[in-house]
């Protein structure tokens, strides 16, 4: 195939190059054409569209009549599609352990690659209908940001236990983080809406996060949109407007515990609606979060689990009911502001978002 008067380098794929394979795949690049000898029962298999293009099994389609040939095989171009994207797809089509392998893990991995070493496939099994692949992407997609609270937990304290395990400089530490940016622009392009409140949160506390050298994580941002960052600023907004509101009145509308202490009647002369432990547990929420809102409103997911384990402290101050009490309070309010990330991130999800029925779990 000429390319503007240059003719180009003709490479045989040597990952996938099928002696009895009876289609060839086309990928050009600037100074070669890439080709893959697969199989039209392979690709028709996994895809409708390709099904319909190559015809009935055995019939001459008008691909076997009418395109190029190479070594006798017809050729398939697929105009438009990047090369690595099509070497991504067709390996992941043939080979089962080329696209799991970012789950397993260890510290010495990267992660900020993941999911660009997924776009092309995902990008291609989205183009060509191919289902089953899709949505195992659009699973670890989801692994990776899941819409619920648990779920982040654990992934978060996966990568946090790698972090602390990784005491190379190579990769550095924060790399094991994938790139959420990359996330979003992905999700938008390929309508996987359901990770995108989670994936921008993960980008708002980004750069929040500095440790000791100074260092911090990074994001592609040049591949958002405007109105990507619009979202990604009026998420940030809501989001810190939400926790201050939060940390500014800790009883909002909640009722009051049922404190096993007697209530003095100086406080309640200050106070109608005081009871025995309310000053102390406003003494232990005023050093847990008023008092460090810098630190605590740059992550308030990761604040509040913190909070949760911290509470314990509070019973050597209070009556064991209004222990429990700051603790289950801190609780709801922590997944409410979860349940809220859609909202502030401006993104349109299913009514299962954050629930345990949602159908990824
Ligand atoms: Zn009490």
């Amino acid at each position: 195939m000429q390319n503007n008067g240059l003719k180009r380098t003709i490479i045989k794929s040597p990952d996938l190059w099928l002696s009895d394979g009876n289609i060839i795949v086309r990928a050009l690049t600037g100074k070669s054409e890439i080709l893959y000898r697969v199989h039209k029962s392979v690709l028709s298999m996994h895809s409708n569209f390709f099904e319909a293009t190559f015809g009935e099994q055995g019939s001459d389609s008008a691909l076997d009549t009418g395109s190029d040939h190479f070594e006798g095989v017809p050729i398939l171009d697929m105009p438009g599609d990047d090369a690595n994207d099509i070497r991504q797809f067709l390996m992941a089509l043939y080979i089962p352990q080329f696209s799991p392998k970012h789950r397993e893990i260890g510290w010495d991995d990267s992660q900020f690659d993941f999911p660009g070493q997924y776009a092309g496939t995902l990008r291609l099994s989205t183009k060509y209908i191919v289902p089953d692949l899709r949505k195992m992407i659009v699973q670890k997609f989801h692994a990776r940001w899941p819409c619920l609270l648990e779920q982040w937990d654990l992934e978060e304290g996966d990568l946090a236990s790698l972090q602390e395990a990784n005491t190379d400089s190579w990769p550095s530490k924060f790399d094991i983080y994938p790139d959420p940016a990359r996330t979003i622009r992905l999700a938008v392009d390929h309508d996987i809406p359901e990770v995108l409140p989670v994936a921008f949160y993960d980008l708002a506390r980004l750069f929040e996060h500095y440790d000791s050298t100074g260092t911090a994580r990074s994001a592609d941002l040049g591949l958002l949109t405007a109105d990507d960052l619009r979202r990604l600023a009026r998420g940030r907004g809501a989001l810190r407007r939400e926790f201050a509101s939060m940390i500014e009145n800790p009883f909002r509308c909640s009722v009051p515990p049922n404190c096993a202490r007697e209530v003095e009647v100086a406080d309640l002369e200050e106070d109608p609606w005081a009871w025995a432990c309310k000053a102390g547990l406003l003494r232990w929420w005023k050093s847990a979060f008023v008092d460090r809102f810098f630190d605590a409103s740059a992550d308030p997911v990761a604040w509040l689990a913190q909070a949760i384990k911290d509470s314990d402290m509070l019973f050597v101050e209070v009556c064991p009911e209004c222990g429990v009490y700051m603790k289950d309070l801190i609780c709801r309010r922590r997944e409410q502001l979860w349940l809220d990330l859609p909202t502030f991130f401006d993104v349109t999800v299913s009514p299962e978002w954050g629930l345990d029925n949602h159908p990824y779990y």
